[in-house]
C-alpha cells in the first residue's frame, strides 16, 4: 500500500477510523472523508505514521459533494487506487412505523452515497487501469432483520451494485467487492439495549461483537487482492450461519 491513495468514507469514526488507520499503517496516504464528526484526532494519528492525511467533509449522499471529495483527492495525489464506501446510517423501526423520511434518508446514505461515490472513481480508475472498490454491506442485507426493512434494502442494494460494477470494470483491471459485518462495536451498535445485545450475542457461535479492526484487516485483504472481484465477505463471528 505504500504511496497508494486510498479514500475512507466517514473515516472519523468507528469501522471507518479503523480502516484508515490500517491502510496508513501499511504506508498508504489518506484522504479521510467525514461530515459531522471531527477527523482532527484520527489525521494526526495517520499523520503521526508518516503519511499524508487529507481531511475532506462531504456528505456522500449529495452527488456534487461526492464528486468534490472525489476531485481533491486527485487534486491532492493525482489519481485514487482505493475507495472504500464505509458511510452508512441506520433509522431501525418496524415498517409499520417507518416513515418515507426514514427509508429516504437510510436508501440515500447507504444505497447513493455508495453509487455517487464509485460513479466519482470511475473515470480516473479507468485512465488508470487500475483499482480497489470495497463496498461496506451487512449481514443484515444478506438475511434481513425485523426493524431494519430499509437498512436491509439498502445493503442488499449495495451487493447488486457491487456485482454489476465488478463486471464492469473487470476489463480495466479494477476490483469491487463488498464485507458485510455482522455486530461490531461501534457507536452504531452502542446505542441498542442491554436485553438486544444479549439476544444477538446468542445468536453469534463465536459469543462476542467482533471489532472494528477485524473490519479493517478484511478490507486491507480485499485492497490487496488482485484475482478477487465481485466477492462479498462475511465477517460476523458465525451470525448469518446461526447456531
Ligand atoms: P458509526 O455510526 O460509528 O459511523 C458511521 C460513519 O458514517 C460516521 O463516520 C459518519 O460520519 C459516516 N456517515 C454517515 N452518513 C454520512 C454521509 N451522508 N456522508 C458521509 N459520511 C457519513 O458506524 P459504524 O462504524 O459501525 O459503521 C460503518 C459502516 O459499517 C456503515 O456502513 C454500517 O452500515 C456498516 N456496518 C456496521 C455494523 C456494525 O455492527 N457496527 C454491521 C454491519 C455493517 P459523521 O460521524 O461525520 O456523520
Amino acid at each position: 500500500m505504500k504511496d497508494k491513495t486510498v479514500i475512507v468514507t466517514g473515516g472519523a469514526k468507528g469501522i471507518g477510523k479503523a480502516i484508515a488507520l490500517k491502510f496508513a499503517s501499511e504506508g498508504a496516504n489518506i484522504v479521510l472523508n467525514y461530515r459531522s464528526t471531527s477527523p482532527e484526532e484520527v489525521k494526526n494519528e495517520i499523520e503521526d505514521m508518516g503519511v499524508k492525511c487529507l481531511t475532506v467533509q462531504a456528505d456522500v449522499s449529495n452527488t456534487e459533494e461526492a464528486q468534490k471529495l472525489v476531485d481533491e483527492a486527485i487534486a491532492e495525489f493525482g489519481g485514487v487506487d482505493v475507495l472504500v464506501n464505509n458511510a452508512g446510517i441506520t433509522r431501525d423501526i418496524l415498517l409499520m412505523r417507518m416513515k418515507e423520511e426514514d427509508f429516504d434518508a437510510v436508501i440515500n446514505t447507504n444505497l447513493k452515497g455508495c453509487f455517487n461515490m464509485m460513479k466519482a472513481v470511475n473515470k480516473i480508475m479507468m485512465k488508470q487501469r487500475s483499482g480497489a472498490i470495497i463496498n461496506m454491506s451487512s449481514v443484515i442485507g444478506l438475511a434481513g432483520n425485523i426493524g431494519q426493512v430499509n437498512y436491509a434494502a439498502s445493503k442488499a442494494g449495495v451487493l447488486g451494485m457491487t456485482y454489476s460494477v465488478a463486471k464492469e470494470l473487470a476489463a480495466r483491471n479494477i476490483t469491487c467487492n463488498a464485507i458485510a459485518p455482522g455486530m461490531i462495536a461501534t457507536d452504531m451498535t452502542e446505542v441498542l439495549s442491554d436485553k438486544v445485545k444479549e439476544q444477538i450475542l446468542e445468536g453469534i457461535p463465536l459469543k462476542r461483537f467482533g471489532q472494528p479492526e477485524e473490519i479493517a484487516e478484511t478490507a486491507l485483504f480485499l485492497a490487496k487482492s488482485k484475482y478477487i472481484t465481485g466477492q462479498v465477505i462475511t465477517v460476523d463471528g458465525g451470525m448469518v450461519i446461526g447456531r
